[in-house]
């Protein structure tokens, strides 16, 4: 098929915009921009307005007991874990003045709220008046407080008894031609307890079909590090930050995303690492730090931790890391075993020679231009890094959201495979993960392809033939419901239709289906773009009393570092309708499978030991399971290229050298390469407040940052109102009514806010190999805004 050309595609945008844009807020609800005010970015991160930011939230919410209380278990061990970001708590003694950050905070204030969200509020509001809300003003309602049900063509959500609930889920299940007609998604704040009887349940009722969140932020992660180091996690643990010689920070923010990873970056600085940190934006989480619970961070100046930053351009990282490997190869052949480490690649790598050849072919200018960084600044890190015996790489969503993220990671192993720099304390690799417990639901088995080993074992511990077929991935699983293959889907937590890519044909996607289940803990946007008929199920979250038969309960995760530890929540519930998510997926198991079931699902539900025993059976790791989650800050899982064993399938004891390829990222003349953020004041879809403290952002979203130099070359002023534009697979796809803000940005780049512009992130623009969308790397077109009305894809 031909594609249309984007100027042809411009032209009939305007006469086919209405039609395209059907989601909420529609020419009814039209955008209605804010305020905006902008200042200066922030040269470092935390200090005193983080604790303001912390605390007013609390209040805000009126829990100043609740919240204090909740605050101050939150992380500590045997306390609840934080429902946020998966970064780890320290092993050793906990601060007794509070193991949170602001976004920790944030997030507990708005599930410790006593708000509550009933049936009278949705007799009140239909699902086109809550549509026409924003995601901040959606949130802001309060908890979910009992179980509600849209039928068909209704226009209000209505109560539904739990049970008659369950019935609806089984009718709609067992009336299905295939159990793959079904798919059911995870977030990351489901336990591991939930996890492992959910998709136990959903292979018992014969389908892979898990999409999870892993599928939007770290399956680049694990796809590029299992074929090369044996184990799709990191390698570090929280205490190889503190004693190492080089931290490299690429593509991720941690003022935001994992702010306790700046204490422990602030502990590697003062013990002597070196740190850089490569980003287009000049992010103040990567700057400095003041520390709140230390006087210098409150008083002083706080820690100014990066040595080099380097401002790479959108998907400039491959060419900066092959000229740094290429420096790195220059330095080793004048000192021979100076710089790389020689035995380590003799006895634990195989590929050497082949990947060395490589940079025979390339060019340190052209290398650096395509970088967008200095020869001068690539000279200086391979200062760092030439003498450094123990590196560490972390990284985030800047990475593994571009379409080449996962040679991209194993560009990073390439570098550490050299310098012997994994596998040995203070050295390794670390991927940053962003949801609580992500990297634990995989560990359960929340996996669209599980191994043959896994499901062997499946068989052998329950007795049932489970589905040998891969299922769908969030991409999958978003275009299987758009050709009429998925009919019923199930989300355990999170908020869908605003986490994927291309919105508009995502929501026409999902209001195909015939039903759509979310469990959930408040109210989003993926209640309000349903199926023809829809429930919402009302869960606890972590800092809730979860009391089954009178015994108070405990849960557990597992964090970035691969520790699983116990979380038990301490506030009672604001509603005795909510039920937890273990007896929400047993009761959909008795409800559905019925005596065709061959496991114990009712047990299960009232005794999470077992399904703990269960767990320890099928799942290496968990030895003793029970015992372990019990002691103080729980166990590590095994990890055996933490230990230097490189157990890959292909070659058993030896990591590879892999050889990749520099992109190109030619643009045509009006194009500019989007990537999408988030800002201060928001975790993944939830929106806190209006604000991007860090970035100087106050008052509005609708913002894209651009460089100055392109703000003059398009005749743009600050302030600006622009219309976004994407023309990939020849469609039109649109976010209207942006600001323009002149930002310390590479030029041709432009960042803004995820989930207003996921609209303009193609279903087919994905990542090699883990299939992720590529969300930090869209071409767009940026128009001086029409002023007709238009309808929005979301706010
Ligand atoms: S760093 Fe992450 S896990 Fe820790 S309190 Fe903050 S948001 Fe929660």
């Amino acid at each position: 098929m031909m594609r249309a050309k984007p100027s042809i595609l411009l032209s009939r945008a305007k006469t086919i915009r209405m039609k395209k844009l059907t989601l909420i807020p529609d020419a009814e609800n039209p955008i209605k921009l804010l305020d905006l005010k902008f200042t200066p970015a922030k040269k470092w991160a935390a200090g005193i307005p983080a604790v303001v930011a912390a605390l007013s939230d609390v209040l805000e919410e009126g829990i100043p007991i609740r919240g204090v209380r909740a605050l101050f278990t939150m992380n500590q061990k045997g306390g609840f874990d934080c429902s946020s970001c998966a970064w780890p708590d320290p092993d050793d003694e906990r601060s007794p003045i509070g193991e949170y950050c602001e976004n920790g905070a944030k997030a507990l204030a708005e599930e410790a709220t006593t708000k509550k969200v009933t049936a009278k509020f949705f007799a009140e509001n239909s699902v086109v008046d809550l549509a026409g809300l924003t995601d901040f003003e959606i949130g802001r309602k309060g908890r979910l407080a009992e179980p509600m049900y849209l039928p068909k063509g209704g226009t209000h959500y209505m109560p539904i008894s739990w049970d008659d609930a369950f019935k609806k889920i089984a009718g709609h299940l067992n009336g299905l031609d295939s159990p793959d007609e079904a798919a059911f998604y995870t977030s990351g704040r489901t336990s591991n307890e939930t996890s492992f009887l959910y998709q136990l349940f959903a292979k018992e009722f014969g389908t892979n079909n898990m999409p999870d969140c892993s599928n939007m932020c770290h399956e680049t992660s694990g796809t590029a590090l299992l074929p090369t180091i044996g184990i799709g996690k990191g390698t570090v643990k929280l205490d190889d930050f503190y004693d190492t010689d080089v931290i490299v920070i690429i593509g991720h923010n941690p003022g935001t995303n994992a702010p306790r990873m700046m204490s422990a970056l602030e502990k590697g600085k003062k013990n002597g690492a070196k740190i850089i940190a490569i980003n287009p934006l000049p992010e103040a989480g990567l700057m400095g730090f003041r520390n709140p619970q230390e006087i210098n961070g409150i008083l002083g100046k706080g820690t100014h931790y990066s040595d080099l930053f380097m401002p790479v351009k959108i998907n400039g990282d491959m060419a900066l890391l092959k000229a740094m490997e290429l420096l790195l190869f220059e330095e080793e052949k004048k000192a021979p075993g100076a710089v790389f480490d020689q035995d380590f690649i003799r006895d634990k790598t195989v590929g050497f020679e082949a990947y060395a050849e490589q940079f025979a072919g390339y060019d340190l200018e052209q290398l650096a231009a395509a970088a967008g960084i200095t020869v001068d600044q690539i000279r200086e890190a391979v200062e760092i890094l030439a003498p450094a015996k123990r590196i560490i790489f972390a990284w985030g969503m800047g990475l593994t959201q571009q379409p080449n993220g996962v040679e991209m990671i194993r560009e990073i192993v390439n570098i550490l495979l050299l310098k012997g720099s994994i596998g040995k304390p203070g050295a390794g690799v670390c991927p940053v993960r962003g949801h609580s417990n992500v990297q634990g639901n995989r560990t359960m088995l929340i996996n669209e392809k599980p191994t043959p080993a896994q499901l062997d074992k499946l068989q052998e511990v329950f007795g049932f033939n489970p589905p040998r077929n891969h299922g769908y991935d969030v991409v999958g699983a978003i275009k299987a419901m758009d050709e009429g293959k998925v009919k019923v889907f199930f989300g355990m937590g999170g908020n869908f239709l605003s986490a994927t890519p291309d919105t508009t044909f995502t929501a026409n996607a999902m209001r195909k289906l015939r039903l759509s289940v979310h469990v959930s803990t408040k109210l989003n946007r993926s209640h309000l773009v349903h199926g023809e008929e829809a429930l919402i199920l009302p869960t606890l979250s972590r800092s809730d009393i979860d009391l089954v038969n009178g015994v108070h309960q405990f849960i557990s995760t597992e964090n970035s570092m691969g520790v699983v530890q116990s979380s038990k929540g301490i506030l009672k519930p604001v509603s005795d309708q909510m039920m937890n998510e273990t007896h929400i997926v047993c009761n959909m198991a008795m409800a559905t499978l019925g005596d065709r079931s061959v496991v114990n699902w009712k047990a299960y539900a009232d005794d999470y030991d077992g399904i703990r025993d269960a767990i320890e059976q099928c799942i290496p790791g968990f030895e003793n399971y029970n015992y372990r989650v019990r002691q103080k800050g729980g166990f590590y899982l095994p990890n055996a290229a933490r230990e230097g064993k490189f157990i890959t399938e292909k070659y058993k004891d030896r990591a590879p050298f892999t050889i990749t390829a520099v992109p190109d990222n030619t643009l045509g003349p009006d194009e500019y390469m989007m990537a999408t953020t988030r800002t201060h004041d928001q975790f993944n879809t939830t929106i806190y407040g209006l604000e991007d403290r860090y970035r100087g952002i106050k008052n509005e979203r609708r913002v894209v940052f651009m460089n100055q130099k392109d703000m003059d070359r398009q005749g743009f002023k600050a302030k600006d109102k622009v219309d976004l534009f994407n023309f990939d697979d020849g469609k039109v796809r649109i976010a209207p009514l942006f600001v323009v803000v002149p930002y310390d940005i590479p030029e041709r780049n432009t960042v803004t806010y995820f989930p207003e512009t996921n609209v303009l992130v193609s279903i087919n623009n994905v990542v090699g190999e883990s299939n992720m969308p590529a969300s930090k790397y869209v071409k767009i077109q940026i128009r001086k805004h029409e002023p007709e009305p238009v309808a929005a894809d979301l706010r």
